[in-house]
């Protein structure tokens, strides 16, 4: 325990620098895999060239966020991108009964560091200016936040197409691309698989299976990689899955939080694949059928079918928002208006 600390403090300062999962490339590619994954009825204005460049150039806005020395933006933005669930252990909070609300597990986390102190790395101030290391990741709250901002967008988008002007159904229509490009961001984070344990810059504390603590492990996976071997969007697109509607059985949570904690479970399943692939040697670069192209390959179709399945279930169930309609037919001139 003293020894894997010892690790986790080592690695903090890194571990700032270096959570940006799939560089500007692969997020780009997560973004265009999920417009690939459309089905025809979904709004045509999003399908335009120029729409689609604007989405895929989106995709990068959060990591650009991150270039700015800003610290009230950084202590907002950093964590949004990963969540260390292992450490979802050492504070007591199983991932079934983990709350959808960001500020009720912000607590949650602080109770158990108080609590329960030796359980947690050490954290040097000095180190820390934008106070993050006490955090353990956001990642699946920034990603239902974001879901909740694109359905309403949707909402007064379908409100405005019948009642606004053109004006605001233009300016609608933006915001709608805006959010699904920056939440496409969040998702290509979630398929990245250490962007979802402690393990995020090499493995750290006991390691049994001699995996490999070198610190640019993460940056390498993140772009290295896909830069080397030249994996593109037009390569990946013929095998993009197409969006699904998501669905939830239990009703005691919300159900696309449930959907994004189901997803990002099965990316921290690959956790230790990936860990393994790298000891065969596998995640060098290698022809296109080599078994960790392919690896690197499925994580971003799983990201762009998550994103794509996110997008339209947002569309879907997004109501048209009642309260704008009144609003809008106030000001509508009607009969008893005109002498
Ligand atoms: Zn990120």
């Amino acid at each position: 325990m003293h020894l894997r600390r010892l690790a986790l403090v080592a690695l903090l300062p890194l571990a700032a620098l270096d959570c940006r999962a799939w560089d500007y490339p692969g997020h780009r590619i997560v973004n265009q895999l999920a417009l690939a994954g459309l089905p025809a009825d979904f709004p045509a204005f999003v399908k335009t060239p120029e729409a689609a460049a604007r989405i895929a150039f989106l995709a990068g806005e959060p990591d650009r966020w991150r270039n700015a020395p800003d610290l009230p933006l950084q202590h907002e933005n950093k964590p949004d991108h990963y969540l260390d669930m292992e450490d979802l252990d050492d504070a007591d909070i199983p991932l079934d009964k983990l709350s959808e609300f960001r500020y009720v597990f912000a607590a949650q986390l602080s109770a158990a560091r108080a609590a329960h102190p030796e359980k947690f790395a050490v954290i040097n101030p000095d180190k820390d200016k934008d106070h993050v290391a006490e955090l353990i990741g956001f990642l699946p709250w920034s990603i239902t936040e974001n879901y909740g901002k694109l359905k309403s967008a949707f909402s007064y988008l379908k409100t405005y197409e019948q009642y606004g002007t053109p004006e605001e159904v233009a300016n609608a229509r933006a915001n709608v691309l805006y959010v699904m490009g920056v939440m496409g961001h969040y998702v290509g984070d979630g398929s990245q698989p250490l962007h979802v344990t402690k393990h995020h810059n090499g493995w750290v504390g006991d390691n049994p299976h001699h995996y490999t603590t070198w610190a640019r492990f993460h940056a390498w996976i993140d772009g290295g990689f896909i830069a080397k071997t030249n994996l593109t969007e037009t390569e990946l697109a013929p095998r993009a899955k197409p969006a699904r509607i998501l669905e939830a059985p239990a009703a005691d949570r919300d159900p696309i939080f449930t959907a994004v904690l189901a997803y990002l479970s099965a990316t921290h399943a690959q956790v230790e694949p990936l860990y393994k692939l790298d000891q065969t040697g596998a995640l060098k670069p290698g022809a296109s059928d080599a078994p960790g192209r392919v690896f690197i390959g499925e994580q971003l179709l799983r990201g762009g079918e998550m994103l794509s399945s996110l997008w339209l279930t947002a569309y879907r169930k997004a109501e048209p928002d009642a309260y704008l309609r009144t609003q809008l037919l106030k000001r509508q001139p009607t009969t008893s208006d005109t002498p």
